[in-house]
């Protein structure tokens, strides 16, 4: 199926690794350009040639930290009328909230709520102008099933969720859909090391915590970038503008709920 975006212009945020990676990945196959941001410079760069070796579409860098204004300031100046955003950044750490003080909550806040609403807010009337605008909020399947050490996240991203509810349904009518991806456990980088923190507090190995955690899944298994992004993909597509608000969960399965 042709998606219908090639040629179109793309920010993804906290994209050299894991979901952003994989939907930088998607949507270039697509032949869309995108500018991928993330920290550390070099495996950025090498995320961007690989993009670019497979795809072969103009992908722009910009590596800073996407939850300060400069960052944010940064990756606009690279791409500054985009028609396609992927929001998203690493996730809150795990913990306890009895240790979460006032500053702990606002970096929390700031990375997983304020960062894509500040982004969303000033690239909004630039795809209303034009007609044209997608995007997509990485959250979590915490969102609709929380995990207990992940307090930091079930709440800023809660909060995301439901700003999120309301602002979507005033800009479809110009063709711009936002919408939320909430991946179950995908095995990347930040996937392991949630794991091996829940493995921490119940006194087993990371291995034990592993194979608990994928009894879980009907599938199986965990899933794999790939999939998250071809997802991703296809609510950017030129077919889901009669879509929008929602919360797409990607988990094998995993949430047991009938709605
Ligand atoms: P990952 O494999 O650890 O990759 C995270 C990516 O984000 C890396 O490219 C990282 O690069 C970049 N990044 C992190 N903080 C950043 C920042 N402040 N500014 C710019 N880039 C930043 O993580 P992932 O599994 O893809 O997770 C992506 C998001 O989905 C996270 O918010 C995570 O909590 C959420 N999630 C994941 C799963 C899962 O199973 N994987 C499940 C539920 C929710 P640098 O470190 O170099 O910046």
């Amino acid at each position: 199926m042709d998606l219908g975006i090639k040629g179109r212009r793309a920010i993804v945020c906290a994209a050299s690794k894991g979901l952003g990676k994989a939907c930088a990945m998607a949507l270039a196959r697509e032949g869309v350009d995108v500018t991928i941001n993330s920290r550390t410079r070099d495996v950025l760069e090498a995320t961007a040639k690989e993009i670019r070796d497979a795809t072969g579409v103009k992908v722009t860098t910009v590596p800073i930290d996407i939850t300060t204004p400069e960052g944010r300031r940064a990756v606009l100046e690279a791409c500054p009328e985009p028609d396609i955003l992927i929001n998203n950044a690493g996730g809150p750490p795990p913990g306890d909230f009895r240790e979460w003080d006032r500053d702990v909550w606002l970096r929390a806040i700031d990375a997983n709520m304020l960062t894509p609403i500040e982004l969303i807010k000033a690239t909004v009337d630039g795809m209303i102008a034009r007609k044209f605008g997608r995007v997509v909020n990485i959250t979590s399947s915490a969102v609709k099933a929380p995990i207990d050490v992940l307090g930091l996240s079930n709440g800023a991203r809660s909060g995301l969720t439901g700003f999120i509810a309301g602002v979507a349904r005033t800009t479809i009518k110009h063709n711009v859909t936002i919408n939320n991806l909430l991946p179950g456990y995908f095995g990347t980088d930040r996937a392991m090391s949630t794991i091996k923190a829940q493995a921490e507090k119940s006194g087993i190995t990371p291995e034990e915590a592993q194979a608990a955690r994928i009894k879980t899944i009907p599938a199986g298994r965990f899933g794999q970038p790939p999939e998250f992004g071809a997802l991703c993909a296809y609510i950017c597509s030129a077919h889901m503008s009669f879509v929008t608000g929602q919360n797409f969960l990607i988990d094998g399965g995993a949430y047991p709920g009938t709605f």
